[in-house]
Protein backbone atom coordinates (compact mmCIF):
# COMPACT_ATOMS: atom_id res chain seq x y z
CA UNK A 1 0.00 0.00 0.00
CA UNK A 2 1.16 3.22 -1.01
CA UNK A 3 1.61 5.41 2.21
CA UNK A 4 0.61 9.26 1.48
CA UNK A 5 3.33 11.47 2.84
CA UNK A 6 1.45 12.97 5.26
CA UNK A 7 0.30 9.89 6.60
CA UNK A 8 3.81 8.98 7.41
CA UNK A 9 4.26 9.92 11.01
CA UNK A 10 7.72 11.94 11.40
CA UNK A 11 9.11 10.21 14.70
CA UNK A 12 12.62 9.48 15.14
CA UNK A 13 12.91 6.78 18.05
CA UNK A 14 15.99 6.11 19.60
CA UNK A 15 16.98 4.64 23.25
CA UNK A 16 20.61 4.41 24.45
CA UNK A 17 23.71 6.83 22.64
CA UNK A 18 26.87 5.20 23.60
CA UNK A 19 29.23 3.15 22.59
CA UNK A 20 30.17 0.19 24.21
CA UNK A 21 33.49 -1.25 25.09
CA UNK A 22 35.29 -3.59 22.97
CA UNK A 23 34.78 -6.83 23.32
CA UNK A 24 31.61 -6.07 25.55
CA UNK A 25 28.44 -8.64 23.97
CA UNK A 26 25.99 -5.58 24.05
CA UNK A 27 22.46 -6.40 23.13
CA UNK A 28 19.58 -3.67 22.41
CA UNK A 29 19.17 -0.72 20.59
CA UNK A 30 21.77 1.60 21.03
CA UNK A 31 23.37 4.69 18.55
CA UNK A 32 27.28 5.63 19.00
CA UNK A 33 27.90 9.36 20.25
CA UNK A 34 29.76 10.23 17.06
CA UNK A 35 27.79 8.56 14.76
CA UNK A 36 24.56 10.22 16.30
CA UNK A 37 26.21 13.25 16.49
CA UNK A 38 26.58 13.12 12.52
CA UNK A 39 22.93 12.05 12.15
CA UNK A 40 21.93 15.26 14.06
CA UNK A 41 24.24 17.83 11.90
CA UNK A 42 22.65 16.63 8.53
CA UNK A 43 19.36 16.72 10.01
CA UNK A 44 19.99 20.43 10.64
CA UNK A 45 21.67 20.73 6.94
CA UNK A 46 18.63 19.55 5.53
CA UNK A 47 16.22 22.06 6.74
CA UNK A 48 14.50 20.05 8.97
CA UNK A 49 12.42 21.65 11.63
CA UNK A 50 12.40 20.42 14.96
CA UNK A 51 9.28 19.75 17.03
CA UNK A 52 8.60 18.19 20.56
CA UNK A 53 6.25 15.30 20.27
CA UNK A 54 3.64 17.53 21.99
CA UNK A 55 4.23 20.63 19.38
CA UNK A 56 3.72 17.92 16.55
CA UNK A 57 0.91 16.91 17.76
CA UNK A 58 -0.81 20.32 18.27
CA UNK A 59 0.55 20.98 14.70
CA UNK A 60 -1.41 17.96 13.43
CA UNK A 61 -4.48 18.21 15.41
CA UNK A 62 -4.71 22.00 13.71
CA UNK A 63 -3.87 21.63 10.39
CA UNK A 64 -5.00 17.65 9.66
CA UNK A 65 -1.69 16.80 8.55
CA UNK A 66 2.21 16.63 9.97
CA UNK A 67 4.72 19.18 9.14
CA UNK A 68 6.12 18.83 5.78
CA UNK A 69 9.26 19.45 6.52
CA UNK A 70 9.45 18.56 10.53
CA UNK A 71 10.46 16.14 12.53
CA UNK A 72 10.39 15.09 15.93
CA UNK A 73 13.46 12.68 18.02
CA UNK A 74 12.49 10.63 21.04
CA UNK A 75 14.02 8.53 23.12
CA UNK A 76 12.72 5.88 25.17
CA UNK A 77 13.44 4.43 28.43
CA UNK A 78 15.48 7.77 29.81
CA UNK A 79 18.83 6.61 30.16
CA UNK A 80 21.81 8.59 31.50
CA UNK A 81 23.49 8.30 28.63
CA UNK A 82 20.98 10.97 26.73
CA UNK A 83 21.87 13.46 29.27
CA UNK A 84 25.57 11.99 29.00
CA UNK A 85 25.93 12.13 25.18
CA UNK A 86 23.08 13.40 23.98
CA UNK A 87 22.23 16.36 25.56
CA UNK A 88 25.22 18.49 24.47
CA UNK A 89 24.45 17.83 20.47
CA UNK A 90 21.32 18.69 21.18
CA UNK A 91 21.92 21.87 23.09
CA UNK A 92 24.73 23.15 20.94
CA UNK A 93 22.46 22.30 17.19
CA UNK A 94 19.19 23.94 19.10
CA UNK A 95 16.98 20.55 18.91
CA UNK A 96 14.14 19.86 20.72
CA UNK A 97 13.35 16.23 21.39
CA UNK A 98 11.08 14.19 23.76
CA UNK A 99 12.46 11.74 26.21
CA UNK A 100 9.93 8.78 27.77
CA UNK A 101 10.73 8.48 31.15
CA UNK A 102 9.72 5.47 33.39
CA UNK A 103 9.12 6.94 36.57
CA UNK A 104 10.21 3.73 39.22
CA UNK A 105 13.81 4.01 37.95
CA UNK A 106 14.47 7.81 37.52
CA UNK A 107 18.00 7.85 39.35
CA UNK A 108 18.36 4.57 39.52
CA UNK A 109 20.78 2.00 38.21
CA UNK A 110 18.25 -0.71 36.78
CA UNK A 111 17.76 -4.25 35.14
CA UNK A 112 13.84 -3.34 35.02
CA UNK A 113 13.90 -1.93 31.64
CA UNK A 114 16.65 -4.12 30.37
CA UNK A 115 16.25 -7.14 28.09
CA UNK A 116 17.07 -10.09 29.99
CA UNK A 117 20.30 -11.09 30.24
CA UNK A 118 21.87 -7.92 30.41
CA UNK A 119 23.37 -5.91 33.33
CA UNK A 120 22.17 -3.32 35.08
CA UNK A 121 22.22 0.44 33.88
CA UNK A 122 21.73 4.07 34.95
CA UNK A 123 19.13 5.91 34.41
CA UNK A 124 18.81 10.13 34.09
CA UNK A 125 18.39 11.54 37.75
CA UNK A 126 16.23 14.35 38.92
CA UNK A 127 18.23 16.85 38.31
CA UNK A 128 19.62 16.28 35.04
CA UNK A 129 16.11 16.12 33.82
CA UNK A 130 15.26 19.22 35.53
CA UNK A 131 17.62 21.09 33.10
CA UNK A 132 16.94 19.04 30.46
CA UNK A 133 13.52 20.60 30.33
CA UNK A 134 14.75 23.88 30.65
CA UNK A 135 16.76 23.25 27.29
CA UNK A 136 13.98 22.33 25.11
CA UNK A 137 13.80 18.49 26.29
CA UNK A 138 9.97 17.52 26.49
CA UNK A 139 9.38 14.71 28.94
CA UNK A 140 6.47 11.75 28.09
CA UNK A 141 5.63 8.92 30.21
CA UNK A 142 6.93 5.07 29.03
CA UNK A 143 4.90 3.91 31.88
CA UNK A 144 5.50 3.79 35.48
CA UNK A 145 7.32 0.26 35.49
CA UNK A 146 7.87 -0.19 31.94
CA UNK A 147 5.62 -3.81 32.06
CA UNK A 148 3.91 -4.59 28.73
CA UNK A 149 0.04 -3.44 28.92
CA UNK A 150 -1.52 -5.50 27.04
CA UNK A 151 -0.90 -8.20 29.21
CA UNK A 152 -2.00 -6.17 32.34
CA UNK A 153 -5.92 -5.65 33.44
CA UNK A 154 -7.32 -2.31 32.71
CA UNK A 155 -7.02 -1.79 36.23
CA UNK A 156 -3.31 -2.13 36.55
CA UNK A 157 -2.61 -0.25 33.35
CA UNK A 158 -5.10 2.97 34.16
CA UNK A 159 -2.40 2.85 37.22
CA UNK A 160 0.37 2.71 34.62
CA UNK A 161 -0.79 5.64 33.30
CA UNK A 162 -2.54 7.41 35.56
CA UNK A 163 0.36 7.33 38.31
CA UNK A 164 3.22 8.17 35.81
CA UNK A 165 1.62 10.86 34.36
CA UNK A 166 1.04 12.43 38.40
CA UNK A 167 4.81 11.49 38.89
CA UNK A 168 6.21 13.00 36.24
CA UNK A 169 4.59 16.46 36.56
CA UNK A 170 5.23 16.43 40.00
CA UNK A 171 8.80 16.31 38.62
CA UNK A 172 9.15 18.44 35.96
CA UNK A 173 6.43 21.52 36.61
CA UNK A 174 4.78 21.14 33.10
CA UNK A 175 1.87 18.92 31.82
CA UNK A 176 3.27 15.50 30.72
CA UNK A 177 1.38 15.02 27.26
CA UNK A 178 2.31 12.39 25.56
CA UNK A 179 2.89 8.55 26.41
CA UNK A 180 5.18 6.10 24.59
CA UNK A 181 4.22 1.92 25.04
CA UNK A 182 6.73 -0.30 26.40
CA UNK A 183 8.01 -2.14 23.99
CA UNK A 184 5.21 -0.94 21.32
CA UNK A 185 2.97 -2.91 22.73
CA UNK A 186 -1.36 -2.09 23.13
CA UNK A 187 -4.54 -2.94 23.04
CA UNK A 188 -7.53 -0.81 21.59
CA UNK A 189 -8.25 -1.08 25.63
CA UNK A 190 -4.83 0.15 26.43
CA UNK A 191 -5.38 2.93 23.88
CA UNK A 192 -8.73 4.08 25.56
CA UNK A 193 -7.41 4.04 29.27
CA UNK A 194 -4.42 6.07 28.19
CA UNK A 195 -6.72 8.53 26.60
CA UNK A 196 -8.75 8.76 29.19
CA UNK A 197 -5.73 9.41 31.32
CA UNK A 198 -5.23 12.99 29.90
CA UNK A 199 -2.66 12.22 27.16
CA UNK A 200 -2.92 13.56 23.82
CA UNK A 201 -1.54 11.46 22.16
CA UNK A 202 0.78 7.76 22.59
CA UNK A 203 3.46 5.95 20.30
CA UNK A 204 4.44 2.66 19.42
CA UNK A 205 7.18 1.31 17.60
CA UNK A 206 5.72 -0.18 14.16
CA UNK A 207 2.70 -1.68 15.31
CA UNK A 208 0.29 1.50 14.62
CA UNK A 209 -1.60 1.38 11.83
CA UNK A 210 0.22 2.06 8.59
CA UNK A 211 -2.79 3.85 6.29
CA UNK A 212 -3.83 6.22 8.91
CA UNK A 213 -3.47 8.60 11.83
CA UNK A 214 -3.98 6.65 14.87
CA UNK A 215 -3.36 9.32 17.57
CA UNK A 216 -3.12 6.76 20.14
CA UNK A 217 -1.18 4.19 18.15
CA UNK A 218 1.57 6.11 16.22
CA UNK A 219 4.41 4.47 14.55
CA UNK A 220 8.15 5.60 15.16
CA UNK A 221 11.12 5.41 12.66
CA UNK A 222 13.83 3.17 15.04
CA UNK A 223 16.96 4.20 14.52
CA UNK A 224 19.24 0.77 15.02
CA UNK A 225 22.89 0.14 15.58
CA UNK A 226 22.71 -1.32 12.39
CA UNK A 227 22.67 1.95 10.85
CA UNK A 228 25.94 2.75 10.72
CA UNK A 229 26.37 5.28 7.64
CA UNK A 230 24.26 8.12 7.02
CA UNK A 231 22.92 6.82 3.47
CA UNK A 232 21.28 3.96 5.65
CA UNK A 233 19.78 6.79 8.32
CA UNK A 234 18.91 9.15 5.36
CA UNK A 235 17.12 6.55 3.68
CA UNK A 236 14.80 6.25 6.59
CA UNK A 237 13.78 9.86 6.83
CA UNK A 238 10.68 11.11 6.53
CA UNK A 239 11.45 13.11 3.06
ZN1 LIG B 1 11.21 1.02 26.67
Amino acid sequence: MKVESTMRVPVLLYHKIYKPGRGVLVRGGFTPPSRFARQMSYLKKRGFVFYTASELIDHYNEEGVFPSNGITLTFDDGWKDNYVHAFPVLKRLGIKATIFLVPSCIGQVSEKVMASGESARAHLSNAEILEMSKHGIEFGSHSVNHKWLHELTAEEVRFEAEESKHLLENLVQKPCRVFAYPAGYYSASVERIVETAGYHAAFTTVYGPQDRVDMFALNRIEILRRDRFLYQFRRKLPL
